[in-house]
């Protein structure tokens, strides 16, 4: 019988265990921290799910659909911004609000979605000749200035590309990659409609459907930090931070990319997925959740809504290089 050790027991590292346990294997999951779930993890506050990472699934998470109908887990839907967004003007003091977007980036909306500089055009423009090149050189940050998207929507735009990838400035992303990613959600005015409107959720919490996914396996080794991977053509042999060895025919790491980066690996893996692993980073956001009294919240200048975690792009700021979104009054 082949023998994986599977380091990681997020998501990604619960699914490819499961996966490989019901394909016959065995199946060793090493875990760093002391619980599973790894960035889709939950608590439970006075009878509330309160999720400490990935909440959200919007129309193309039709895996993890799957997955939390295959748990006997079940979905609700609600609004990312529910009741009334109020975007704060950088830098700005209590009590000055901007309104919702100014006339200049809501004209710059539309001509995200419509006419010769949409995201439509974009991906268009990437099918004929040369055209992929050309737009994968293009930022986002280009494209932004180009359509006008200048006023007080602009940071909070800017946050949330940073937050869609890994915590980069726009003028770092490719404008190829974007139009695709955006692609992929339907397209600009869909996307603009789900990322800004309606979105699932799992009602029992994200760390639910882990523990479902663990309850399928041989239990997870926890507080096992993996530091070293030795492989050659007869196995691997993963060292942990407790000098534990785990010796098998295989192994999968599911940690995130910068993680990689501090494994060492004998022998070394190759140039080029090094260089890939160090250029990825973790994404530069806070979550914070707040139960607010629902007078106060209407009462408070920072934010209005239903549910406790809120965006709030126009107060986020880089504090000790870290972005961080301030709530209520500063
Ligand atoms: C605040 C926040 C909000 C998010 N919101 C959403 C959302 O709304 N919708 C959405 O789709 N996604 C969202 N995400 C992203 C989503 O949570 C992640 O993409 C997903 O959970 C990643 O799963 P993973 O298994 O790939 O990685 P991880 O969950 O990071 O799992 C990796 C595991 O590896 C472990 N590990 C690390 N190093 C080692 C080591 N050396 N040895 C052993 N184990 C190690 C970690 O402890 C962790 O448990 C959000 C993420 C965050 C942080």
């Amino acid at each position: 019988m082949t023998k994986v050790i599977v380091v990681g027991a997020g998501l990604a590292g619960l699914c490819a265990a499961v996966r490989l346990a019901d394909a016959g294997c065995e199946v060793e999951l090493l875990e760093a921290r002391d619980e599973i779930g790894g960035r889709s993890r939950s608590r439970l506050v006075d009878g509330t799910v309160i999720e400490l990472g990935g909440q959200f699934l919007s129309r193309p998470h039709r895996r993890m659909r799957k997955l939390v109908a295959n748990a006997g887990l079940h979905l609700a839907r609600t609004r990312l911004w529910s009741g009334t967004a109020r975007l704060r003007r950088e830098n700005a003091v209590d009590g000055r609000l901007a309104s919702v977007g100014a006339f200049r980036d809501l004209r710059a909306f539309v001509r995200m979605t419509l006419g010769s500089n949409s995201l439509a055009a974009v991906r268009a423009a990437a099918g004929e000749d040369h055209g992929a090149g050309d737009q994968d050189a293009r930022s986002v940050r280009e494209w932004l200035d180009g359509i006008g998207l200048n006023g007080p929507l602009r940071p909070t735009t800017d946050t949330l590309i940073g937050e869609i990838f890994g915590g980069a400035d726009p003028g770092e992303v490719s404008l190829l990659a974007f139009a695709e990613l955006i692609g992929g959600e339907g397209n600009g005015f869909l996307f603009l409609l789900d990322g800004f409107g309606l979105t699932d959720f799992i009602v029992e919490g994200a760390g639910a459907l882990c523990a479902h996914l663990a309850d399928r396996l041989p239990p997870v080794l926890v507080d096992s930090a993996v530091v070293c991977v030795e492989h050659d053509a007869d196995g691997v042999a993963v060292r942990t931070v407790r000098n534990e060895v785990f010796e098998g025919d295989q192994v999968v790491l599911a940690v995130p990319a910068p993680i990689l980066d501090v494994i060492e690996f004998a022998p070394q893996l190759p140039a080029w997925i090094g260089n890939v692993n160090s250029a990825l980073r973790f994404g530069q956001a806070t979550k914070v959740a707040a139960v607010v009294h629902r007078r106060g919240m209407l009462r408070s200048t920072g934010f209005v809504g239903g549910s406790v975690v809120r965006w709030f792009g126009g107060s986020s700021g880089l504090v000790g290089g870290k972005r961080v979104v301030r709530i209520g009054r500063p």
